[in-house]
């Protein structure tokens, strides 16, 4: 009759018999804050496997200090039962299945969710090298997924590539965030990628991501705002305009040609930088989403990409005179931000610059970590 406890009603289902001797019932999932939160999945596991394999499981099944997980004195009937209401199921069931070496539980193909769950628990108990022979394969699925865009999905991609130690993935999602974090209108010490808040709560990787994050968006979106308040600057002294006069000629029948061609451009020059200044005037008081020259960029909320389509659209209302097409600042502020984007003009997003050197050491150790294994 003592089998029958494996029947036992429950909740939440008959328990996944990672070992059908197994002495512990792990109770997971549950907790709100879950992808699916109304999922709840029971593994039955054996506890001395979990101890050797997890130093996290040894200490929270038979250290005394944790009096809640310890195994209870109980009867027959009562299974030694232990909630994880934050763990994620799907995952957990996995690395249970690693554990106990039941490749049965092995469920493929993975994706960006699965990789990423997968690596937060084997991080939370200290199980990551059961991970090693998949190394290659989450690697893949990570690269293979590395242009979606969307939260909570790039934060997933990040969070997988810092574990994996994979820099070119880390690098990528980290610019496609830089790119797009703003600041809280109302309160400018928040993080904030595409409307979703960034907080510590979520698993980034390195815990001084967000500050980085912070500091980077900042540094780039100076680029452009002194960029700005350069040209307005030039404008407003008169050396905006990029057309060169004619050269001059001394001893020639065309010399009085040559001077009404060289006091038109003169005449040119200045219609052409006051028309510029006046456009600055005109479109940027207008707008009420960026503030007046000199623009401080710590007044700016916007991410990189929203502060450069805003300032795009309104330098595009300019319009320049015939011949000084140069002279737009729209095409020489496009020509600066593309070059600062494709790497043209600075090599900032390759990841050698932009990963922070401190966390190239702890990629590396983690990349090491997964090949001592294997
Ligand atoms: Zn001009």
């Amino acid at each position: 009759m003592g089998k029958s406890t494996n029947k036992q009603p429950s909740a939440v289902g008959s328990p996944i018999s990672i070992d059908n001797d197994g002495d512990l019932i792990l109770r997971v999932g549950g907790a709100a804050t879950l992808k699916e939160p109304n999922k709840t999945v029971e593994c039955k596991v054996d506890s001395t496997t979990l101890r050797r394999a997890s130093p996290v499981f040894k200490a929270l099944l038979f250290s005394p200090r944790v009096e809640t997980k310890v195994k209870p004195l109980l009867s027959d009937t009562e299974p030694w039962t232990v909630s994880l209401p934050e763990d994620e199921p799907g995952p957990f069931t996995i690395l249970m299945g690693l554990a106990h070496a039941k490749y049965k539980f092995i469920s493929r193909p993975w994706n960006t969710v699965m990789v990423n769950g997968l690596l937060i628990l084997a991080d939370k108990y200290d199980m990551m090298h059961l991970l090693s022979l998949f190394t290659t394969s989450m690697r893949e699925v990570i690269s293979d997924e590395i242009n979606i865009v969307t939260a909570p999905d790039i934060f997933m991609n990040l969070y997988s590539s810092w574990e994996l130690g994979d820099e070119q993935s880390f690098a990528k999602a980290l610019k496609t965030i830089i790119l797009a974090t703003s600041l809280d209108k109302d309160d400018m010490t928040e993080l904030t990628y595409h409307g979703s808040k960034l907080t510590s709560q979520h698993h980034l990787g390195p815990a001084d991501l967000l500050d980085y994050i912070a500091e980077v968006r900042l540094s780039i979106l100076t680029t452009l705002v002194d960029f700005i308040n350069n040209e307005y600057k030039h404008c407003m002294t008169g050396n905006a305009c990029g057309v060169s006069a004619p050269q001059p000629v001394y001893f020639s029948r065309q010399r009085a040609a040559n001077q009404l061609q060289i006091d038109e451009h003169t005449r040119f020059k200045k219609i052409c930088e006051d028309s510029n200044f006046g456009g600055f005037h005109r479109y940027f008081t207008a707008c009420e989403d960026i503030p007046f020259f000199p623009i401080n960029v710590g007044n700016i909320h916007h991410s990189f990409t929203e502060f450069r389509d805003s300032t795009m659209k309104l330098l595009q209302q300019m319009q320049s005179l015939s011949g000084h097409e140069q002279c737009s600042p729209s095409n020489r502020f496009q020509y600066h931000y593309q070059g600062l984007l494709d790497g043209t003009t600075s090599k900032r997003w390759e990841p050698e610059n932009l990963i922070k050197q401190e966390h190239k050491e702890i990629m590396k150790k983690k990349r090491e970590a997964f090949n001592s294994v294997v």
